[in-house]
């Protein structure tokens, strides 16, 4: 499977085409320049400030090695945040990322969506949609899943998950810190 997404990478990066070619799966690449990650959140939304404190949570547990700078243009952005009612057969049932990856593994560009209900319409609570962002952004900066329970990227979502130490180790390997 793994080996198939590679292959699909290196096809759509030399045709050049915008294809969301991720959906939460494996091998995610990383960030060429992870301290100035630039990214669009909608402004003025519900959900505007909880996803900034989402991505202000990864910047303080890596100790600064990721940062997001925000821009106000989603055409100027590297990672780019949605908000949308639902969304169809989406991992963990409201969040989705969608990562455009180089043959050499880096991002180039990473689409986050974070919907307010589940895909049968069912409300979330607010812990439910923040533990969702937290997901989701670990995926947008390379984290896979995981299969611990309480770590923040396993694939089912619990309240009580959080970015763990095992976390933060497998994003140390990743980007080598
Ligand atoms: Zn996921």
């Amino acid at each position: 499977m793994k080996k198939l997404w590679k292959s699909l990478f290196v096809f759509f990066i030399s045709a050049i085409i915008l294809v969301p070619l991720t959906v939460c799966a494996a091998g995610l690449g990383k960030w060429q320049y992870p301290k100035k990650i630039r990214t669009y959140i909608p402004p003025n939304h519900k959900r505007t400030e909880m996803m900034k404190h989402a991505f202000q949570r990864w910047t303080r547990v890596t100790n600064q090695r990721i940062i997001f700078v925000y821009v106000s243009d989603k055409k100027n952005a590297q990672l780019e945040v949605e908000f949308v009612n639902v969304i169809p057969n989406a991992d963990r049932e409201i969040g989705l990322t969608q990562s455009r990856v180089t043959a050499g593994n880096h991002i180039l560009r990473s689409k986050v969506s974070i919907a307010e209900k589940t895909s049968n319409m069912q409300s979330l609570s607010e812990d439910a949609v923040f533990t969702v962002m937290l997901h989701e952004i670990g995926h947008a900066i390379g984290l896979e899943h995981t299969k611990e329970p309480l770590s923040i990227m396993y694939p089912m979502e619990d309240d009580r998950q959080e970015i763990q130490k095992s976390d933060l180790k497998r994003l140390a390997e990743i980007y080598g810190w």
